[in-house]
């Protein structure tokens, strides 16, 4: 049977990163074995689910290049077919309407918490006659579950589970307003989206039993299971917003590529020998779900950080032009001509090995297109502070020096040499003035970029300000 996967998130929030790399792991499951990724939107709880929601999913799933196969189902719209399968098994005495009034249940729970038990359905009306339901009660209806033997499940990360059926009490299956519960709506759409393997987390896995107990009633072929373990923190608990942004639309927003999130989430969990760097190419072809491993991995923001800074560099710069652009528009509250996207892509090359994320690299590229007399911080103050004569003559200088990288650096050390001035007491202001910062790309890099005509001006513009 060819591989059908699915992604099932619900639309309550943002996409998760957790949720992004069960996403991840079943898009390179069904890509590693040319099978079909479906997503399935589990929105049956109408109070909780936004369309918001489920707008971010599917962007966020757009921007890691997670792409889907086929139209999205949405599970509420499936709520008839759902009821459907309740009431086969009705029919078939695989299941049965309790009546069971929540006064009863709530007695019930109460003798069992008195008595030290655990608290489950008894089994009230499993075998009573319908004829003696009360007035006035609507029934749900409830799974005959097996009461003897265990259910066991051979899991691909897990490795074998079992439960003992008399742990397992009668599920509600259908409520009693007609609403079909969450895990018969998971059993029948993932039978009748022909998935093949669940991968999923592992807080899923305690479901997986109970829906075991259903594909079976419903005469059903059970899918595989591969149940991930959940992803911590740093500290070893369970990821939370106290360690860090969640959703990864923030991870966007922070300035990290979509790659280096897709080769993140992929380490954490799955491993191919020591390799760091897996390209999404190596990773489909390498992936496999028996590969991902028992124990919860540790998210490591420092890790991340090396990644992307490793995916950057190894971006085009018309690429890195392009993500980094609106962010600079943001920062300046104004666009960038093409003049201006000129000089970022020609600064480029010499920005980028120095960015662990875009928001460093629009922050460090802001100088090549600002506007005169740009803006120096405190320490490039400090730097110009009595270096006015030095600028101005340097500024006189370059006039009629030859714009290389190589002239202007041969050229600057012979000024400094003149002066009895080392490299440095000349290149510390002249950086300052050109990038209004003390750190830069090489200064005679951000020279053949900016061009003659505006290396002088901003010369003389910090000339001007350092008298
Ligand atoms: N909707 C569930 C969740 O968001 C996933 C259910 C499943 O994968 O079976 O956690």
């Amino acid at each position: 049977m060819p591989v059908t996967v699915r992604f099932a998130p619900s639309p309550t929030g943002f996409l998760h990163i957790g949720g992004a790399r069960t996403a991840l792991f079943n898009w390179l499951y069904a890509r590693h074995h040319g099978g079909t990724f479906r997503l399935r939107i589990e929105d049956t709880d109408r109070a909780r689910s936004t369309q918001a929601a489920v707008e971010a999913i599917l962007g966020g799933l757009s921007w890691l290049g997670l792409d889907w196969d086929g139209a999205p189902v949405m599970q509420s719209q499936r709520i008839e077919r759902h009821a459907e399968a309740a009431r086969r098994l009705l029919a078939a005495g695989r299941a049965y309407y309790c009546y069971c009034t929540p006064a009863e249940l709530a007695a019930m729970r109460e003798r069992q918490r008195a008595e030290g038990r655990s608290i489950r359905y008894e089994g009230i009306w499993r075998d009573r006659d319908p004829r003696e339901a009360p007035p006035g009660v609507e029934p749900v209806i409830r799974l005959k579950a097996p009461q003897t033997g265990e259910t066991v499940i051979r899991d691909h990360v897990q490795g074998e589970v079992s439960v003992a059926n008399a742990q397992l009490d009668d599920l509600v299956i259908l409520r009693a307003d007609g609403t079909p519960t969450y895990n018969l709506s998971v059993v029948v759409d993932d039978h009748d989206m022909e998935i093949t393997h669940v991968i999923r987390g592992d807080d899923h896995l305690t479901n997986a039993f109970r829906q075991t107990q259903i594909y079976r009633a419903l005469d059903w072929p059970v899918p595989e299971f591969a149940h991930v373990p959940l992803i911590h923190g740093p500290d070893g608990t369970k990821l939370s917003k106290r360690h860090g942004a969640l959703g990864v639309e923030a991870y966007r927003e922070m300035g990290y590529l979509p790659e280096t999130l897709r080769n993140y989430l992929l380490r954490l969990g799955w491993s191919h020998g020591d390799d760091e760097i897996i390209s999404t190419e190596q990773a489909i072809a390498w992936f496999d779900i028996d590969g991902v491993g028992r124990a919860a991995a540790r998210f490591d923001f420092a890790k991340l950080d090396s990644l992307n800074g490793h995916y950057i560099r190894s971006t085009s710069d018309e690429r890195l032009v392009e993500l980094v652009a609106p962010r600079i528009e943001h920062l300046l509250g104004r666009s960038l001509d093409g003049a201006a996207r000129a000089r970022l892509q020609a600064g480029m090359a010499g920005l980028k090995p120095r960015a662990k994320t875009l928001v460093q690299l629009a922050q460090s590229a802001r100088f090549y297109v600002a506007v005169r007399p740009i803006a120096l911080d405190e320490k490039a103050e400090r730097a110009i502070a009595g270096a006015g004569a030095t600028l101005r003559a340097l500024a006189a200088e370059l006039v009629g020096t030859q714009w290389s990288a190589a002239a202007l650096e041969s050229r600057l050390r012979g000024f400094a040499e003149e002066r009895g001035l080392t490299l440095g007491a000349v290149a510390q202001p002249l950086r300052a003035a050109l990038t209004g910062s003390t750190v830069s790309p090489p200064i005679f890099e951000i020279m053949t970029v900016l061009g003659r005509e505006e290396t002088i001006a901003r010369l003389e513009d910090a000339a001007a300000m350092a008298n």
